[in-house]
């Protein structure tokens, strides 16, 4: 092991931030390799969510107000960051120009819906993936009292018409408006950029899955 100057910087960064890394030597060891990751684990709130982050995505907040303040802000007044989305998308029948969430979330989003975009327009409005719905909109949930995501613009609706709240989730199945419900590749794609998907059931079903949240949740 040789020294490294940006190992130094780093060793004096984490004794800043209260961790201990042990001699300021410029040398990777065990110690700075613990601190290291105990500064990440109290950044990122969890040791999923540590390894996972790779400095481009904020952590995910638990299902609660006080968490989504914390990391996002106070609801009602997200910062907010702009992007045009990577395929055609109409809201309501007028095209989407650009795509209005939080500027935390906004990376992971256009990140997600670019790899929806490779799968082809075919398959996105078969999908009904074209449909947007929204993102900000300081509301109440529909399912209770606590303040809904979108209050954060933390989230996306896609496609409401199939896959609404009080509808029960059946993957593969065609809803009225002719498009399937939400498939299960698009799912995938959004929880490997840290969204989760609509919300679990006590009797394991699923429901909402028009909701593409970036929630740490079921
Ligand atoms: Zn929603």
């Amino acid at each position: 092991m040789s020294y490294s100057h940006a190992i130094y910087c780093q060793q004096i960064g984490l004794k800043t931030l209260g961790f201990d890394p042990g001699p300021a030597d410029g040398l990777d060891g065990q110690k700075t390799k613990a601190a290291l990751y105990d500064s990440l684990v109290s950044r990122f709130g969890s040791k999923t969510e540590a390894r996972r982050s790779d400095g481009s995505r904020p952590p995910r907040p638990k299902g609660t107000a006080a968490d989504k303040s914390r990391i996002f802000g106070a609801a009602g007044s997200p910062s907010m960051a702009l992007f045009v989305p990577p395929y055609e998308m109409t809201y309501f029948g007028a095209k989407v120009s650009k795509i209005g969430c939080h500027a935390l979330i906004a990376k992971p989003l256009e990140d997600a819906l670019k790899e929806i975009a490779d799968k082809g327009e075919e398959w996105i409005k078969k999908h009904g993936l074209d449909l947007y719905a929204g993102c900000f909109n300081h509301r109440k949930s529909r399912s209770g009292n606590a303040l809904s995501d979108h209050s954060w613009a933390i989230a996306i609706d896609l496609n409401q018409d199939a896959n609404g709240n009080k509808h029960t989730w059946r993957s593969g199945a065609k809803a009225d408006n002719g498009t399937y419900e939400m498939p299960p590749v698009a799912i995938k794609i959004f929880k490997k950029h840290g969204f989760q998907v609509g919300f679990l059931q006590s009797d394991g079903t699923r429901r909402d899955m028009m909701h593409i949240a970036y929630v740490d949740r079921p």
